[in-house]
């Protein structure tokens, strides 16, 4: 665990190879313990981590507080309708409640990009030594979903070593409303960091061109890319041109909330051309593994038949693993700041 220079989350831009090395090996300890009997670890008895979802959220926020309970902190949740945001209370002033009751990381969610780091950097600014985490900001990022699924694939592939070499030269093709998800650019900055070349797939409305230089820059904030080789990313219009060679498929929901005009003619028309199938699935050679962060639209981003076959496709692993990986960033976060937790203690 040592090396770990994050003292907020923010974003998978500024992680090493390393970075998601320690986060994989973590979680992979943390999924491996048993599920019956004594579950809690003891690692953050004593510790109290708010969750801020002020966007809607099933499966994030179920998780996060889930991991934070598994590893014995307290859990403080706020929900916005009921809370004096309908009094017109700040964000900000709403975290700062949390952090006077002495919150030592908060899960900070937020349909606006940026409000997880103007809230990092205002606790630093205070000096409070409280940590934020963030749950999804808007179009830009979702580290946790961006690291349960690079935990996934790299389980996938090699289910007793699930780390990043596992993924170098892997082919991973993502389908569908790129421009409007912060899951695709988190997953853009995991993949390529561990060697995979990307494919995403879509019409220009949804996939503009430019994302093919999505890595080339060093990352937002930095003078140098922390990963030295990454995958190449490319684009393609049609699924016929992206799956063939694919060793896996992420595909992504469209996110109605977040298109600004209308980019699409019709659902159905969609599903036509994007929805993945049996059929086209079979344009991969094999048995690809199909992922989507949830909540899925059925029927439009894949059908029926892909979804409910457990044999290939990876949704509710990706629920599952959400949880140790969830678990595994909260333990490093904490761990950061002091040497007080231990998996053993
Ligand atoms: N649950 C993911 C997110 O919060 C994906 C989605 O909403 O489509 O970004």
């Amino acid at each position: 665990m040592s090396g770990w220079s994050h003292r907020h989350v923010l974003d998978l831009a500024a992680f090493s190879r390393e970075d998601f090395a320690a986060v994989l090996e973590l979680a992979h300890r943390f999924r491996s313990l048993p599920v019956t009997g004594a579950r809690k670890l003891p690692a953050l008895q004593g510790r109290l981590v708010a969750s801020l979802f002020f966007e809607p959220s099933t499966r994030t926020r179920s998780s996060f507080e889930l991991a934070a309970k598994r590893l014995s902190a307290d859990v403080q949740s706020f929900s916005p309708s009921s809370s004096s945001l309908s009094k017109g209370e700040s964000v900000l002033d709403t975290a700062r409640t949390y952090v006077a009751m002495g919150a030592d990381v908060l899960v900070v969610r937020h349909r606006s990009t940026g409000v997880p780091e103007q809230l990092a950097s205002a606790l630093d600014q205070a000096g409070d030594r409280t940590v934020v985490l963030n749950g999804g900001d808007g179009l830009h990022s979702h580290p946790s979903q961006g690291l349960l699924d690079l935990y996934t694939l790299a389980r996938y592939f090699d289910p007793a070593h699930p780390l990043p070499e596992v993924l170098q030269g892997k082919r991973v093709a993502i389908v569908g409303d790129i421009l409007h998800s912060r899951v695709a650019r988190s997953n853009l900055w995991a993949l390529t960091a561990c060697g995979v070349d990307v494919v995403l797939c879509g019409p220009p409305s949804l996939v503009p061109a430019a994302f093919a230089q999505f890595v080339e820059e060093p990352p937002p904030g930095q003078a140098l890319d922390p990963v030295p080789h990454r995958g190449r990313i490319t684009v393609e219009r049609t699924l016929e041109q992206a799956l063939p060679g694919a060793d896996a498929v992420m595909t992504l929901r469209l996110q109605k909330e977040r298109m600004g005009q209308q980019l699409l003619t019709t659902l159905n028309r969609y599903h036509q051309d994007f929805g993945l199938t049996r059929d086209r699935l079979a344009l991969c050679g094999a048995d690809v593994p199909v992922l989507h962060p949830g909540p899925v639209n059925r029927g439009v981003e894949m059908a029926s038949e892909v979804l409910d076959d457990s044999a290939i496709c990876l949704v509710e692993e990706q629920v599952r693993n959400g949880v140790p990986i969830r678990m595994a960033l909260l333990y490093l976060m904490a761990a950061a700041d002091s040497s007080l937790v231990s998996i053993n203690s």
